[in-house]
C-alpha cells in the first residue's frame, strides 16, 4: 500500500514520486510504503493551509469545538483498530496504543468543549465610558512537527487545540508512523474540517520539516522530539520571528524514601522504565534511592525485571515492546557500554533480545545498572530504552539535588509516606511535572504539560495552557465617551 499527502483537501501522491517502506518494529515485515516528499509539497500544503486560514478563523469557535466533538466520537469508536495499527507500526503493547489513542479522544472532547470557553476576561479601564477586554485570536498556520513514539497523542494534542484557536495547519509526523498520521487526518476529513484547514506531508525531516521552518507564510511552529533537533528548529523559526513549542524530552528520576511503600514503589518504577520500552520523554531512566533500602529495591526489582516477557505488542502476553529501529537500538547499546566502561555494575539484562522471533526485531532486553553515580553519562543523557540506573543517596536534600542536576526537568516522582518530605520535594523538584507515589508517566490531558530547562523552551502543552501557545491575546478598548479620552494623561 503507497500512502499519500493530504494537500488542500486532496490525497496526492509525492511530486517526486519517491517512497520508504514503514517497517513493523517487532518483525521486520513491510506495512506500506510512504512518501518521501519534496519541499514542492511542502510548498503546495503551506500554500493551501494559508488560503484556507481567512474561512476558517470566521468559522465560530463552538463550531470548530463540534467538529473536534465529531472526531472524538470517531477516535472512541476506531480505538481498537487505531491501537492495533499503531502497534504493528511502532511496536508499543496494545493497552498502551490503546491509552495512546485514548489520549486523542480526551483531547479532542476537551478542546471541543474549549470552542465554547476559549475564555478571554475583561477589566475595569482607568477612564469613564470606556470598556476593555482581552480576547483570544487565531495567529495564522502552524507547522506540525512530530515524533514516532506517541503517533496518536503527541499530534492530537497539538492538531486540536491549533484548530480550535483558529489556525489552520500543515502536519509532518515521523516517518515511521505514517499510517496512524493517515488515519487521524481521515477521521478530521470524516468530521467536517474542511479541504485546506489540515494539510499531512510525509517525509524526511531535514527536507519537509525543515522547509516549515523559516517559509513566512507558516506564522507557529509546535515541535517534539530530539534536543538536537529542537534547537535546530528553535534557531531557525526564532530566526524567523515565529513562535516556537518545542517538547525535547527527559531524563527523568524516581525517589524512593526510607519510608516508602516498596511494593508500589516496585509497580511504579517498572511502568514508568519499561513501559513503552523506555521510549517515553516521560520515562524514568534514574532511580535515586535511599542507602537504608537501596539492596531490598534493587533485588525486588530485578526479580521482577527478569520475568518481563518480550515479544509483539498484540500478543497477550506481551510486557514490553521492541525499539524502534535498528539505529535506536545501537543507541540503547551504545549507552550501556559506556555505563559499564564509566564503572556502573550491570545486574540484569545489556545485550539484544534474540531469541526465538526476537531475533526478527529490535528487541533489548531491560537493564539495570547499579552503584551508578549522578555524573555517569547513562545517569545524565537521554537513553530512550529499557535501561534503568539505580543511584544511592543518604538524604531527601541529596536526592532532590541528584534529580535536578541533568539538563533535562519534565517529569520526577518521589515514593514517601511522610506528608512533610513530600511537601518539602513537591517546593524544591525542578521539572515541569511531579508525580507523588506514582511513576514519572501518566500525564492527564487537562493538565500543562511540559518540562523546565533543557526539556523545552518554556510553552507547555494539553490543558489550557495549550491555548496560550496557539492563540494570541488581543487587547480590545470601547471608548463610549464621545470624547477623546487620552490613558495616563487626561485621568
Ligand atoms: P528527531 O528529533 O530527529 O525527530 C522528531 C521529528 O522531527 C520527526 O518528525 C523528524 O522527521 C523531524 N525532524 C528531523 N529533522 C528535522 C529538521 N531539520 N527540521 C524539522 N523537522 C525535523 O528525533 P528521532 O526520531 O530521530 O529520535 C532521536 C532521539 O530523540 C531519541 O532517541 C530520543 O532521545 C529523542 N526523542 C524524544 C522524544 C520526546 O518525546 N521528547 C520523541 C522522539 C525522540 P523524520 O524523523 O521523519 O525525519
Amino acid at each position: 500500500m503507497k500512502l499519500k499527502n493530504y494537500i488542500g483537501g486532496q490525497w496526492v501522491e509525492p511530486e517526486n514520486g519517491a517512497y520508504e517502506p514503514v517497517i513493523d518494529p517487532a518483525t521486520g515485515e513491510i506495512l506500506a510504503e510512504v512518501p518521501k516528499s519534496s519541499v514542492k509539497d511542502a510548498d503546495r500544503a503551506i500554500a493551501a493551509a494559508r488560503s484556507a486560514y481567512d474561512s476558517w478563523r470566521k468559522v465560530p469557535a463552538p463550531k470548530r469545538g463540534e467538529i473536534l466533538f465529531k472526531v472524538g466520537q470517531i477516535l472512541k469508536e476506531r480505538k481498537h483498530e487505531l491501537a492495533q495499527q499503531m502497534t504493528r507500526e511502532m511496536g508499543k503493547v496494545y493497552t498502551e496504543a490503546a491509552g495512546d489513542v485514548q489520549e486523542g479522544i480526551d483531547m479532542a472532547f476537551y478542546m471541543a468543549g474549549e470552542g465554547r470557553r476559549s475564555f478571554g476576561y475583561t477589566t475595569p479601564s482607568e477612564l469613564p465610558d470606556k470598556f476593555a477586554m482581552a480576547t483570544r485570536d487565531s495567529i495564522g498556520v502552524a507547522g506540525i512537527i512530530t515524533p514516532w513514539n506517541f503517533p496518536m497523542a503527541i499530534p492530537t494534542w497539538k492538531i486540536f487545540p491549533a484548530l480550535v484557536c483558529g489556525n489552520t495547519v500543515v502536519f509532518k509526523p515521523a516517518s515511521e508512523v505514517p499510517l496512524s498520521a493517515q488515519a487521524l487526518v481521515n477521521i478530521l476529513i470524516e468530521a467536517g474540517v474542511p479541504a485546506g484547514v489540515v494539510n499531512l506531508v510525509h517525509g524526511d525531516g531535514p527536507v519537509v520539516g525543515e522547509a516549515l521552518l523559516a517559509d513566512p507564510r507558516v506564522d507557529l511552529i509546535s515541535f517534539t522530539g530530539s534536543n538536537q533537533t529542537g534547537r535546530h528548529v528553535a534557531k531557525v523559526a526564532g530566526e524567523a520571528l515565529k513562535r516556537v513549542s518545542l517538547e525535547l524530552g527527559g531524563k527523568n528520576a524516581i525517589i524512593v524514601m526510607d519510608d516508602a511503600n516498596l511494593d508500589l514503589a516496585v509497580e511504579g518504577i517498572l511502568w514508568s522504565a519499561f513501559g513503552t520500552t523506555g521510549q517515553r520523554c516521560t520515562a524514568c531512566s534514574r532511580l535515586i534511592v535511599h542507602e537504608k533500602i537501596y539492596d531490598e529495591l534493587r533485588d525486588r526489582l530485578a526479580d521482577r525485571m527478569s520475568k518481563l516477557r518480550l515479544g509483539h505488542g498484540l500478543e497477550k502476553s506481551t510486557d514490553v515492546g521492541p525499539l524502534i529501529t535498528q539505529k535506536a537500538l545501537e543507541k540503547v547499546h551504545g549507552y550501556v557500554e559506556i555505563g559499564q566502561q564509566e564503572g556502573a555494575k550491570l545486574v540484569l539484562g545489556g545485550g539484544r533480545a534474540e531469541n526465538g522471533d526476537l531475533s526478527r526485531g529490535y528487541f533489548y532486553q531491560p537493564t539495570l545498572f547499579t552503584e551508578v553515580t549522578p555524573e555517569m553519562r547513562i545517569a545524565s543523557e537521554e537513553i530512550f530504552g529499557p535501561v534503568l540506573s539505580m543511584i544511592r543517596v543518604k538524604s531527601l536534600e541529596e536526592a532532590i539535588a541528584i534529580n535536578n542536576r541533568v539538563t533535562y526537568g519534565l517529569s520526577s516522582s518521589i515514593f514517601s509516606q511522610d506528608v512533610n518530605r513530600v511537601f518539602q520535594a513537591i517546593r524544591d523538584l525542578a521539572t515541569g511535572i511531579v508525580y507523588i507515589n506514582a511513576g514519572t508517566t501518566g500525564a492527564e490531558i487537562h493538565l500543562p504539560f511540559g518540562g523546565t530547562r533543557g526539556t523545552g523552551n518554556g510553552h507547555r502543552e494539553a490543558g489550557t495552557a495549550a491555548l496560550d501557545f496557539f492563540s494570541e491575546w488581543k487587547a480590545v478598548y470601547v471608548d463610549f465617551s464621545g470624547k477623546l479620552q487620552r490613558a495616563q494623561i487626561d485621568a
